[in-house]
């Protein structure tokens, strides 16, 4: 779309140095002829009129023009480039229009076709919520209630706003839910519809309204919704409720409701996806002289059998010991660092004992290695 672009001057019929003035009228003229009012089911006279709006929005404005003119479209839409026709997606970028807005959203799909079609199905929207859960609810999931702001039918009224079901046809739009008004746009008596402001583009006006819900057919409460947690769900995911959002209008479905998962800290684990990490302290005997050790897990103890001279900061894993993946029936695995923890505390004949006992081991070979390294290094 971009690259068929044309040059917003060739687009108004004029040239680069041309007036604030001369801009205005060439764009008046253009608007006039391609007007959707006067050219009804016309795509290329929509499309003119759009391609006339969208260069008058830019060479209209003192700052995009110089922009325009120095770097081209590249100066005034960031999509361009990014394989997108900036403009084509819809007409969020005439939000610059001041006041010519209303006139331009009442044409096209950003106002016209949703507002006109006040009585089509609409869903809800959806509402989010959020909760926290512990380590252990998250990694095997759990059934929990959250409480979510929505907005509801009316209970009181079922829904239609009234207090005794008596409705009458609105005599603002003879029931026809818009209305056409007449605006002054630069000069120009033109039409457009609208949304009728006394139904709201219902078409029926309520004779008695309902007080609980003052006419609306609609409520906002904040309801309790029972909610189940999948197994393995982690610290920042989403977790969609669908229906259970706001209730939507002419029959249109309700949205969604979407839970922020946040997991609180676990003193003892924590995760990574579906793996679980954890530290178990062991003494210098245990770390010497191996044998079994009791691992905490998800499952809760596990033993281990610790190979003899295991060094600190080694890392032993414990096979679908983790977090259940979902409902696969699958788990993730452990994985525990053992720190070796130096006594402290010593009485005068345990540091003896532990004298005697350095005499007499050999010289390990990590040691080895550094003060041979050392050796060379001051040699
Ligand atoms: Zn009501
Ligand atoms: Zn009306």
């Amino acid at each position: 779309m971009a690259e068929n672009k044309r040059d917003y001057y060739e687009v108004l019929g004029l040239q680069k140095g041309a007036s604030a003035e001369d801009i205005k009228k060439a764009y008046r003229k253009l608007a006039l002829k391609y007007h959707p009012d006067r050219n009804p089911d016309n795509k290329e006279a929509e499309e003119k009129f759009k391609e006339a709006a969208e260069a008058y929005e830019v060479l209209s404005d003192d700052d995009k023009r110089a922009r325009y003119d120095q770097f081209g479209f590249a100066g005034v839409d960031p999509n361009y480039g990014a394989g997108q026709g900036g403009y084509g997606g819809g007409f969020g970028g005439f939000g610059d229009f001041g006041d010519l807005g209303d006139l331009f959203g009442s044409f096209f799909g950003g106002g016209a076709g949703r507002r006109n079609n006040a009585n089509a199905p609409r869903r809800g929207e959806n509402v989010g919520a959020r909760l926290e859960l512990t380590f252990e609810e998250a990694a095997f999931g759990c059934e929990k209630q959250v409480s979510a702001q929505r907005i509801e039918n009316c209970s009181a009224c079922s829904g239609s706003g009234s207090s005794d079901g008596a409705v009458e046809t609105c005599s603002y739009c003879r029931g026809a839910g818009q209305v056409r008004t007449t605006q002054n746009f630069m000069g120009m008596q033109m039409q457009s519809t609208s949304v009728c402001p006394q139904c709201n583009g219902r078409g029926k006006i309520v004779k008695n309204p309902c007080t609980t819900c003052r006419g609306k057919g609609k409520v906002r409460r904040t309801q309790k919704v029972k909610i189940k947690i999948p197994a393995g769900v982690d610290h920042g995911q989403t977790v969609r409720v669908a229906g259970e959002g706001c209730v939507g209008t002419n029959g249109g479905p309700n949205g969604d409701l979407l839970v922020d998962i946040l997991i609180k800290r676990h003193p003892i684990f924590s995760r990574q996806d579906y793996t679980v990490y954890c530290e178990v302290p062991i003494s210098f005997a245990q770390a010497a002289l191996g044998g079994e050790i009791q691992v905490p897990t998800l499952d809760g103890k596990v033993p281990y059998d610790l190979p003899e001279g295991t060094q600190t900061g080694a890392v032993f894993t414990l096979g679908g010991k983790g977090i259940p993946m979902g409902s696969s029936g699958r788990r993730g695995n452990q994985r525990f660092t053992v720190v070796v923890e130096t006594p402290t505390k010593l009485t005068k004949e345990q540091k003896e004992l532990l004298r005697q006992l350095e005499g007499g081991i050999n010289q390990t070979p990590k040691r080895k290695k550094f003060f041979e390294t050392l050796k060379d290094f001051f040699d």
